[in-house]
């Protein structure tokens, strides 16, 4: 069946891309998120294509011949920015719309990452033609270039390094409402809804658990609650229990995004 979606890999082989920092190199940042969204894409039973699964060289042409020849009616080429900005952005071709791009990029933002613009641009010399290869040679194939965040700004480069997976997912999502395709969320990460059943329960109630915890014990507990950092009504029964590794992590992360508001 001839796919309906070909996922682009900026970059890649000898060439890294402008997007690197300390933290990532932009070709394999790109081959991240566009492996997760191929993966992803064939779970939800969507036809879809790559242009590279690995690490290698493509030319321009060899890149947009394959968009080309794919079948597609759809690219999305994936890219982190640099040279001073913050934010997303997504480039659309002079000849196709902007709504992809806005989609995008609201689903972009409610994962973390904030909008810097949508835009498209011209060759200098020639009003008619697209500046950007991507969309110059792609044919008839509606392709959209994201700019996930920019490598060289602070804030944007951690949530990347952090966060990517939420930000492909976002785009995964923005997609699946504009080609009017059913989207199902990826099974849910562990949390702290669900402790692990390796966690002993408490063997004497009495000593920090069961019903007899004393009211001290909770206060700080209960606040856990109020406040959404915990969620699974188990760990009020296990107050002198250690916390794994991951459920103090996640907890960390929502007192953190709570604090910055997401940003
Ligand atoms: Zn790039």
């Amino acid at each position: 069946m001839a796919p309906i979606l070909i996922i682009d890999a900026g970059h890649g082989g000898v060439d890294p891309g402008g997007g690197n920092n300390a933290q990532f190199t932009e070709k394999n940042m790109n081959l991240n998120i566009s492996l997760y969204q191929y993966r992803r894409f064939q779970e939800l039973n969507i036809p879809v294509a790559i242009t590279r699964t690995t690490d290698v060289t493509l030319t321009a042409d060899q890149r947009t011949k394959m968009v080309r020849e794919s079948g597609a009616r759809y690219c999305i080429s994936n890219h982190i920015n640099s040279g001073g900005g913050r934010g997303s952005e997504v480039i659309y071709s002079i000849y196709g719309s902007p709504q992809l791009p806005n989609l995008i990029q609201a689903e972009l933002k409610a994962a973390g990452m904030p909008n810097r613009r949508i835009f498209t641009r011209t060759l200098p010399n020639n009003p008619k033609a697209d500046y950007y290869f991507m969309h110059r040679q792609t044919g008839s194939v509606e392709t959209v270039i994201v700019e996930y965040g920019f490598a060289d700004n602070a804030q944007d480069a951690s949530t990347l390094a952090s966060n990517w997976e939420a930000l492909a997912e976002a785009v995964i999502r923005a997609f699946c409402i504009y080609a009017k395709l059913n989207y199902r969320p990826p099974a849910a990460p562990p949390s702290p809804t669900t402790p692990p059943t390796t966690t002993p329960a408490p063997e004497n109630p009495g000593n920090g658990g069961g019903n007899n915890v004393p009211e001290w014990k909770l206060e700080g507990i209960n606040w856990l609650y109020e406040q959404g950092f915990l969620s699974d009504e188990v760990w009020r029964q296990r107050v002198d229990q250690p916390l794994p590794l991951w459920a103090e992590a996640l907890i960390l992360k929502r007192m953190y995004e709570k604090i910055t508001g997401g940003q």
